[in-house]
């Protein structure tokens, strides 16, 4: 027998590969925070002495969710401004609270609540988009949760930087400080084609290519946007960016709710990814992302949350949900987004976004253990025919059980191991308690 780290036995494995295999009774095994094997139960008991055994007799084990889009540390944000259109949203709301409150602690803060909450949804990979990237990163770090940190690249002074091209220094400063961390990884994040300068977005394009780093944008959010960049380029978001030199298999479109046929021909042609989120987008009434006509052109979408101000949660099982539900309106088309393909938009497909699909995003052997473990013996999943439609369609993030990252065990029957409840919600109330008691 050989001795390895931690057994996990489950009613199910849903490991997201090519085959779409769904595993009864199987085991899986972990060594030095790697997939080390998927097995038949009998077979893992035979073989393995575990120092650490869990039994998850009536769950699911799936790769962890890839959140691919939000902003962390506006989770302290969470309801402050609601039903309102994006620009009015951003101009009256929230920029001003974030140009009056943001700084290092403040990220600190908000990044830990949200990260306590994406764990307890069942997510292992996040991305960030937020001033102060640096902290953002050391809370990630410190709380042992795998992240992609883009850090923004925007035209207007805050407390983090004056310009554009401070952003752009201290950003790739971010990138030497965390080099050598196997969780952080480093992208460029510039707000939008509306937000930065085109001097700004062609030294992004340079600057991402020398590095090979990848760049995540919010792009073709609302028509207005696209309004505004065709009145001042004379071309639409998505022409204007290839002419910068940016559209690259690196870029991660966000949103992408206003397409037309060149757009989408240009962005299958160039391998771009996108990212969904179907829920902020719904929330700020900007329109659908038509995933479907996406999908059919061979173009690789991915699923995110969006930041807690404009969704209000960072529940990937929900965003999943809404995703799938959403798609067979806007396509046309039933069999759009079927459960796996829903569970794929919101795992491997992500990771591929992120360019960490040889890391994480699937249950495969010598992939990270990156794991969540759905409780499906409750009895609003009763009965089962299918786990992947029943996490789908009829679970919720309180059915997390148990979330792995690299084997490290952070969400353990529902409790964090790394962090205290308590202590997060004292936090959130006493930032609750400064914004409201002086704004
Ligand atoms: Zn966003």
């Amino acid at each position: 027998m050989s001795e390895i780290d931690t057994l996990i036995h489950a009613r199910w494995i849903i490991p997201v590969n090519s085959s779409r295999d769904i595993l009864e009774h199987h085991s899986l095994a972990i060594h030095d925070g790697k997939i080390l094997a998927i097995l038949p139960r009998a077979e893992a008991e035979q073989q393995y002495q575990p120092k650490q055994i869990k039994d998850l007799k009536g769950h699911a084990l799936i790769p962890g969710f890839v959140n691919t889009h939000g902003h962390a540390a506006m989770s302290l944000m969470r309801g402050k401004a609601d039903d309102l259109e994006l620009m009015d949203w951003l101009n009256n709301h929230i920029w001003p609270t974030e140009a009056k409150w943001v700084n290092e602690q403040f990220v600190h803060d908000g990044t830990r609540l949200a990260i306590a909450e994406m764990l307890r949804s069942g997510t292992t990979t996040f991305s960030d988009n937020y001033f102060f990237p640096d902290v953002s990163a050391a809370t990630a770090h410190e709380a042992g949760i795998r992240c992609q940190i883009a850090f923004p690249v925007i035209d207007f002074a805050n407390r983090w930087a004056k310009d554009a091209e401070q952003h752009l220094h201290k950003g790739l400063e971010v990138n030497d400080q965390f080099r050598n961390q196997p969780l952080v990884n480093v992208a460029f994040g510039p707000h939008s084609p509306y937000a930065v300068s085109e001097d700004a977005l062609r030294q992004v394009a340079v600057l991402s290519d020398q590095l090979d780093l990848p760049v995540q944008m919010h792009i073709c959010e609302t028509a207005d946007e696209v309004s505004q960049i065709r009145e001042r380029t004379g071309k639409r978001p998505v022409h204007y960016l290839e002419e910068l030199g940016l559209l690259t298999p690196r870029l991660q479109c966000v949103h992408m709710t206003q397409l037309n046929d060149d757009d989408i021909r240009r962005i299958a042609e160039y391998g771009c990814h996108i990212l969904h989120c179907p829920e902020s987008n719904l929330k700020l009434g900007s329109g659908f992302c038509e995933v479907t006509r996406l999908k059919k052109e061979g173009i690789n979408v991915a699923l995110g949350t969006d930041g807690c101000a404009s969704n209000n949660d960072l529940d990937m099982l929900g965003e999943m949900r809404t995703a799938a539900l959403l798609a067979k309106v806007v396509g046309k088309d039933m069999s759009s987004m079927g459960a796996y393909e829903a569970l794929e938009c919101a795992t491997l497909n992500g990771a591929k976004a992120l360019g960490l699909d040889a890391t994480t995003g699937s249950l495969e052997v010598g992939k990270s253990a990156d794991i969540t473990a759905i409780d499906l013996d409750v009895l609003e999943c009763a009965p089962l025919y299918n786990p992947a439609s029943q996490i789908v369609y009829a679970s919720t993030r309180n059915q997390v059980s148990h979330v792995w990252v690299e084997g490290q065990l952070l969400l353990d029957d529902r409790n964090l191991t790394r962090m205290h409840e308590s202590e997060l919600i004292e936090t959130a109330r006493d930032w609750h308690h400064k914004i409201t008691s002086k704004a």
